[in-house]
């Protein structure tokens, strides 16, 4: 079924951090974004970056974040918090309006913006030549006192506009003709149903405030209050069928996503053509198709999946306890599977075909095939997340993982759950995301940076390795790469990893400490550009000092040394000194620290101007003598 992404509320100034609290207590699961010269991020504020940053950030195991009811409570105790504080905060804050509302757009996230609409219009104008996907987008007056949907018609925005004028208690400013004379969006029917024909939809609904009238044949519950000019012997009919056009211009079509495609074996290249014939020789229509099933043998098979994708549908998997009957499996397994009024015939040698009335929940057949993405967040700022991590929370069922990077990856829609836990549980929380996958469920587990460095990439794919389950085994697992820690810090100083280096972490929770004397020894003295993780922790005081003296021993006094702290995230800072220079006093577990070669250069430019400050750049030569 269609979902909607919870909507962003996007605001300017503090001036419309009221209203846009109001319309937050509307949308439960929506966040508030604050442009970042003008908010300090609560959410952001006090964000671990540690290892270890459990224990410094506080956190709320176990708190399943995606239940409404207590996305309320917490939204109310934020609200509660600000009065009380007198102090302002947003939940995200962003860089540039402009391009952050086209990011919104391009992602499909519904938006709502608090300032005029002039303003979300230019910004998202380059966007709209191209055909696709339109989210809602309205621009609400800062002072609550006006509503305006601005696009996304088929995607529901007058009916969000009516949500928000109600909670702002204002008339919405609706100016689609048809919406306004008959209370309704005829052309935008509820998630389960699919408009056959955009251009035939607008000509009919012209038509109908022309002065035609219309009868409604089939069931479509969502007309039954509309003031639709209706007549039972008018000519125009709204038709609600699972069954493809017939020629007729005066009928309004409607599907229902009623139908369902089981096929016996896994011939996925030829999977799209027997269903479209399948569906085809009993004139249905193939939008009125809801999911495609096959056996569980065939889970992973990637033609399948690209077939289904082809259809525009889930593909599903059913459970075949005897190989031998697969032929016979398609009729049996719907008719067992499907509610009883289904129409259920076989459509072929090893297809069958079912019919409902209504619309199925394809989430309710069989299963999916389960999938597991590791995604890195990166440092902390949306601009620096892959646009893959970025689709695949979008996508996501179930996001895992620490509470900081959960709360950092949101804001999540009310029908995704969300299972923050302990920095220290990782093993535990890699089972936990196998069972959930295993089970069918889409499952974003989130580290922050690159989710291979020091994260949970290899305590998922330790859990696989030393598992055994074969049912896991059948998880689609990817893990996609965020930018870690040392890259961020690397950029925002210059190039200071330019050759060649190493990272460690400095931590012994996990490594005996010998091992790191060790290996921070032999990397000092291969005079490689080293950058530490996880430096120190009020549980680690005097590990790096300790680190620190074994580098000197090899290492020059003026050797360039970088520290880069919270970087890409609220409050921000990087500070060039010298390997005598640094103190373990600069440096907590928040920090990177990138401590240069024999090569690594520190210089300043001066801009021309006697006011413009002068830059200092750190890097690391190509060459080596
Ligand atoms: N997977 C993460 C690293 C996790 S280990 C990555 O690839 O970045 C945690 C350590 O990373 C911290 O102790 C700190 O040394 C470093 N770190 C993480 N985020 C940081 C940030 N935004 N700024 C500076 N250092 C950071």
């Amino acid at each position: 079924m269609a979902r909607l992404m919870a909507p962003a509320i996007v605001i300017l100034g503090s001036g419309a951090l009221a209203t846009a609290r109001r319309i937050q207590r509307r949308y439960p699961g929506a966040r508030v974004h604050g442009l970042r010269s003008r908010f300090d991020a609560r959410a952001e504020r006090g964000a671990g970056s540690g290892h270890e940053a459990g224990h410094e950030a506080g956190h709320e195991a176990g708190r399943e974040a995606g239940h409404e009811a207590n996305q309320e409570a917490h939204l109310q105790t934020r609200i509660e918090a600000d009065l009380e504080a007198g102090t302002e905060g947003v939940d995200i804050v962003y860089e540039e309006l402009s391009a952050y509302l086209r990011e919104l757009y391009a992602s499909g996230t519904p938006i709502i913006a608090l300032c005029a609409a002039g303003i979300v219009i230019r910004c998202v104008a380059p966007l709209l030549a191209n055909k696709g996907t339109e989210p809602p987008v309205l621009a609400v007056a800062e002072d609550g006192s006006a509503v305006v949907p601005l696009l996304g018609g088929l995607a529901g925005v007058n009916a969000m506009a009516r949500e928000i004028a109600q909670a702002l208690d204002v008339p919405p400013a609706i100016t689609t003709s048809g919406e306004l004379r008959f209370g309704t969006c005829v052309l935008n029917p509820p998630p389960g149903y699919a408009l056959a024909s955009i251009e035939q939809g607008k000509r009919f609904v012209s038509d109908l405030l022309a002065g035609e009238r219309t009868r409604i044949e089939g069931g479509a519950h969502w007309l039954d209050d509309a003031p639709l000019p209706r007549s039972e012997t008018a000519r125009r009919a709204i038709r609600v069928t699972p069954l493809a056009w017939d020629g007729n211009a005066d009928e309004l079509l409607i599907h229902p996503r009623s139908v369902v495609v089981a096929l016996a074996d896994g011939d996925g290249e030829t999977a799209v053509a027997r269903v479209r014939d399948a569906l085809a020789a009993r004139g249905l229509s193939p939008l009125a198709l809801a999911a495609v099933v096959v056996p569980s043998s065939c889970s992973g098979d990637e033609a399948l999946e690209r077939a289904a994708h082809a259809l525009g549908v889930a593909l599903r998997f059913a459970d075949v306890a005897d190989a031998a009957h697969t032929r016979s499996l398609p009729r049996a397994w719907l008719e067992a599977a499907l509610p009883a009024q289904c129409e259920i015939v076989d459509a072929g040698p090893g297809i069958a075909l079912a019919v409902a009335e209504t619309p199925l929940d394809p989430d309710t057949i069989g299963r999916a095939r389960g999938r597991l993405t590791v995604i890195g967040l990166g440092p902390g700022s949306a601009e620096l997340m892959a646009p893959a991590a970025r689709d695949a929370l979008r996508d996501a069922t179930d996001i895992l993982g620490y509470a900081t990077y959960v709360d950092m990856a949101g804001p999540f829609r009310a029908d995704q759950r969300v299972h923050p836990t302990d920095n220290r549980e990782e093993m535990q929380r890699a089972r936990h995301a196998f069972e959930l996958a295993s089970g069918g469920r889409h499952v974003v587990m989130v580290s922050s940076g690159d989710p291979g460095v020091f994260a949970m990439a290899s305590a998922v794919l330790e859990a696989l390795d030393t598992s055994g389950a074969p049912h896991w085994a059948d998880v689609e697992l990817q893990i996609v790469p965020g930018v870690s820690a040392a890259m961020a810090t690397a950029a925002r100083a210059g190039a200071p990893l330019g050759h060649d280096f190493c990272m460690l972490s400095l931590s012994d929770n996990l490594k005996p400490w010998a091992v790191i004397e060790s290996r921070v020894a032999l990397a000092a003295q291969a005079d490689l550009v080293m950058a530490f993780y996880n430096p120190v922790s009020r549980a680690r005081p005097w590990q790096l000092d300790k680190a620190l003296d074994i580098v000197r021993a090899s290492r020059a006094p003026d050797t360039v040394v970088v520290l880069g702290r919270d970087i890409a995230r609220p409050g921000a800072s990087l500070v060039s000194t010298t390997l005598g220079r640094l103190s373990s006093a600069d440096v907590d577990m928040r920090t990177m620290v990138i401590i240069g070669s024999s090569t690594t250069r520190a210089f300043s430019t001066r801009p021309p101007s006697a006011r413009g400050t002068p830059r200092e750049w750190v890097y690391t030569p190509r060459w080596y003598r």
